[in-house]
């Protein structure tokens, strides 16, 4: 084992990176890594497999070097709909006219373009709101033909090729992964991404089917960006392993003042369940171009904080913006501010879920408890599936759960997990051996110094998933 110290978090709330253009290189990505990046996100929406290919080899490089596990999320594009092309590239829609869109596929115009979906030409009716690009065009269906819709324009403005749009009144007759989804499935299972996410889910049944081909290759992790996912929530949750506040597409479906509580809403119910939530989309926005966040994104981020969210997100910031770097930095300092202050404590103890019946749940809502009394270091939980260092997590306990585990796989998933810091280890056959193993890990990883206690989870018989029944306080010698 390597004897050079390692890299731990002085915060329990994650931090995903979403890597592009402005971050690839072996020097940034090692940059963003020290600065608190826990997860890497891939933007399938944009770049070539080589690409990705190419930063999933240097972040595992990273991984490798530093003897951290990294996750990486792998972000598919979902059905984003979109217009075709426009001659000239661009048209101009004035307030109040009629426009049209249809399926002939030559360049449009201010009259009409291509809306390649036929699906959604028959699935939209009389009065139904079509939002183009990102929502800053408005328009309203007036006419439905099998062919074509004519819609009055309620706010207009440029438009231009390629641009999406956003149907937020129906439920789309559309599946949830598109071919490209599906291609780019299989090729971030076969390079060892750590968790898939799913773009535009409508129903349940949209990531059973995801499901069904990862096959438990990666965690999903479902976007809610479609006012009819949040209507199934309970059942999305469920089926997920994890899920994303994606305010960005869901912000242009649902009204804005509408967004800050169904985030409060998806954060809630995701605890309740203890599925990992990550809070997504314009964190740091104005960062992009500014070394500085505004007085109201730092207050964002912090929300997301006291909200209790497994992590918070960057998109463009690391992705495109010019300060990378400082937009990941910035963001570790705001959650390691917040997660100092006596009311954030007071709040994770206020909105904590009851304990489920079972033994884990029961063992883990002890070892909080002790924790808290004796004021031991660290939570050590011996974990196969994960589901126990999740279980630990969600009694959001004060101080780091060392989450032990002989999976590489699971140690890395564990990194979008509130106040997770995961270790690979060797099986153990024994609680002293357990317990002894716990101790020195929490010592060496410099979580516990000597004469400090921490309190240990496991589960005998060892090595098997749902088995958690066993509770220890150790002392560092
Ligand atoms: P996107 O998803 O960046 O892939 O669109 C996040 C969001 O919509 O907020
Ligand atoms: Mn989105």
């Amino acid at each position: 084992m390597s004897t050079r110290i390692r890299m731990r978090r002085r915060r329990h709330t994650k931090i995903v990176a979403t890597i592009g253009p402005a971050s690839s290189s072996p020097e940034m990505l090692t940059r963003l890594f020290h600065g608190g990046a826990d997860v890497f996100r891939l933007n399938f929406s944009h770049g070539t497999h080589a690409e990705h290919a190419q930063r999933i080899a240097i972040i595992r490089q990273i991984e490798e070097r530093e003897g951290r596990p990294i996750g990486i999320l792998a972000d598919m594009q979902g059905p984003k709909l979109r217009v075709g092309q426009f001659r000239g590239g661009r048209a101009h829609l004035q307030t109040g006219q009629i426009f049209r869109l249809d399926l002939n596929p030559t360049p449009g115009d201010a009259r009409r373009v291509n809306l390649p979906h036929p699906e959604i030409i028959r699935a939209a009716g009389i009065g139904t709101t079509l939002l183009i690009d990102d929502g800053k065009l408005r328009l309203r269906v007036v006419r439905q033909r099998d062919d074509h819709l004519e819609a009055e324009v309620l706010v207009g403005g440029p438009i231009s090729d390629h641009k999406g749009v956003n149907v937020p009144d129906v439920v789309l007759p559309i599946p949830a992964l598109t071919e490209k989804d599906r291609q780019d499935i299989a090729f971030a299972l076969e390079h060892g991404v750590d968790y898939i996410g799913l773009s535009f889910v409508q129903r349940p049944e949209d990531v059973a089917e995801a499901k069904t081909l990862i096959n438990g290759h990666a965690w999903v992790v479902t976007k809610l960006e479609k006012p009819q996912a949040l209507e199934n929530l309970d059942a999305i949750l469920a089926l997920s392993e994890a899920v994303m506040v994606a305010r960005g597409d869901l912000g242009v479906e649902l009204p804005p003042e509408e967004v800050p509580l169904a985030q409060k809403r998806i954060v809630r119910a995701a605890r309740q369940r203890g599925r990992p939530v990550v809070v997504a989309t314009q964190m740091l926005e104005s960062m992009i171009n500014s070394p500085s966040p505004t007085r109201a994104e730092a207050s964002d981020v912090a929300t997301a904080v006291f909200d209790g969210a497994d992590a918070v997100m960057l998109s463009a910031e690391t992705a495109a913006g010019q300060y990378p770097y400082e937009a990941v930095n910035m963001m570790d300092r705001i959650i390691a501010r917040v997660e100092q202050d006596p009311g954030w404590r007071a709040l994770m103890d206020a909105s904590r879920p009851e304990p489920e019946r079972s033994s884990a749940d029961a063992i883990c809502a002890a070892a909080r408890q002790v924790t808290h009394v004796i004021g031991a270091q660290a939570i050590a939980a011996f974990t196969s599936s994960g589901s126990t260092a999740l279980r630990m997590a969600r009694e959001r306990p004060e101080g780091p759960v060392i989450g032990l585990t002989t999976e590489a796989a699971v140690a890395r998933r564990l990194a979008l997990v509130w106040g997770v810091h995961a270790v690979v280890t060797q099986p153990t056959h024994s609680m002293s051996e357990t317990v002894a193993r716990a101790l020195r890990v929490a010592h060496q990883e410099r979580f516990a110094n000597a004469g400090d206690e921490i309190v240990v989870v496991a589960g005998i018989p060892f090595g098997q998933a749902g088995t958690t029944n066993a509770l220890r306080v150790a002392r560092v010698k």
